[in-house]
Parts: structure tokens; sequence; C-alpha cells
């Protein structure tokens, strides 16, 4: 078993739709590298990176959205936003070459901050199928 994978999987948690530590990035009450800001988004580096490129992007409302399955039809504008959001991050960052956008979605699938968030990862060869 890989370790490093088994402890992301142990750090998954469920949304109990309290707080998060992105509350605390956006009112800048802990550090973080921001790359992009606009009025309704927030792009800073992951602490933990798994690529050369590895940012992270939030609605700063997150008006429910705690996770991609919790969305509503009045979420659709926020999350068009979104995915604009990170093609011009992608840029910024300089991996037009290559880039993935990924959504963790549950438990099931490693989530485990509970404020929407899109990984832009880049900056070397990606593998498929993801683990
Ligand atoms: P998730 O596992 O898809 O929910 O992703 C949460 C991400 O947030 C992980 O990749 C973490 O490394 C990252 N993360 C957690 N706390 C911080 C922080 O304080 N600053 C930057 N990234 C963080």
């Amino acid at each position: 078993v890989n370790e490093e994978a088994s402890a992301k999987a142990a750090a998954a948690s469920v949304d109990n739709g309290g707080p998060t530590i992105f509350d605390k990035i956006i009112a800048r009450e802990i550090p973080s590298t921001i790359i992009y800001e606009d009025d309704k988004v927030l792009a800073f580096r992951d602490i933990n990176p798994q690529a050369p490129v590895h940012v992270l992007l939030i609605p700063k409302f997150r008006d429910g959205l705690t996770q991609l399955g919790k969305a509503e039809s009045r979420h659709a504008e926020i999350l068009g936003h979104l995915l604009y959001a990170a093609k011009v991050v992608a840029e910024k960052e300089g991996i037009v070459d290559g880039f993935r956008v990924v959504i963790n979605n549950g438990p099931e699938a490693c989530q485990s901050v509970y404020h929407l968030h899109l990984h832009i990862l880049g900056g070397r060869q990606m593998k498929w199928p993801p683990g």
C-alpha cells in the first residue's frame, strides 16, 4: 500500500458544512501564496504539491458549495467562472503544454477540505488512469 495514498485517504473527512481552513486563507488569517484573484475566486499554491505546479482555485463565497455534489442550478455561473479561471491560472503558470484540473468529491475521492476547490496541476508528464 502506498503510504502517501493511505495518509491522504485517512485525512479524507466528511462534509459537516462547518468552516474550513480555506476561510482563513480567504480572510488572510493564515498565509498562502496567492497567484490569482478576482472578485469571485481565489487561487493559491497547494501546501503539499503533487506536481511542479499545483494550485488550488476556490470560490470566495462558498454559498453551500462544500463539494461539487452539493451544486444546485444557482451555482452554474460560479462553476463556469471557476473553470474559465482555471484556464487563466494555467496560462499564468506557463503550463499551456498540458495541465490537469481535478475536483475530489466526497470521502471516496479523498476530499479533505469541504469548500469546493479545483486542483490545477502541471509541469510534469501526467499519468492515466489517476489513482
Ligand atoms: P482535497 O483533498 O481535494 O480536499 O484537497 C485539499 C487540498 O488542500 C490538499 O491538496 C491539501 O494539500 C491542501 N491544503 C490543505 N491545507 C492547506 C493550506 O493551508 N494551504 C494550502 N493548501 C492546503
